[in-house]
């Protein structure tokens, strides 16, 4: 649910930092950025600024067991995909088809409103080093 929410000077760098990322940094990663417009922020209050924008509505956390958080500057609806050599994280745009969420409907008796789906792979990158590596190059 949305709440009103008061955009303060460092959550509007943190903001602006975030939508000029395109592959959904973790916290650290904004941190680093943030801190060269504003040297005197902490990482605990770009963590606690990144939850606060998140709970608003107004980006989205990724959670992925075991992996470390990720900020998505873009909170409507879509799918991801991870590459599980290097950590990257791409949007990937596919609709879920119907009879994913008609069986579970039938099933559980829950009204359901939406589904993510969460992608593995390689990405062209790690699949170009590991056929590399495989070449003994
Ligand atoms: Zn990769
Ligand atoms: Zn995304």
């Amino acid at each position: 649910m949305l709440k009103l929410l008061r955009m303060t000077h460092q959550r509007e760098v943190i903001l602006h930092e975030l939508r000029l990322c395109s592959h959904h940094p973790t916290a650290d990663d904004l941190y680093d950025r943030v801190k060269t417009r504003l040297p005197r922020i902490s990482l605990a209050t770009v963590y606690r600024n990144l939850e606060i924008l998140s709970q608003a509505g107004l980006i989205k956390k990724l959670t992925i067991d075991g992996r470390q958080k990720r900020f998505d500057w873009d909170p409507t609806p879509h799918n991801h995909i991870f590459c599980m050599n290097c950590q990257r994280v791409d949007d990937i745009t596919c609709e879920v088809p119907e009879p994913l969420v008609a069986v579970p409907e039938q099933t559980t008796g829950y009204c359901i409103l939406g589904c993510r789906i969460n992608f593995f792979g390689l990405c062209m990158h790690c699949q170009e080093y590991i056929s590399n590596k495989e070449k003994g190059e």
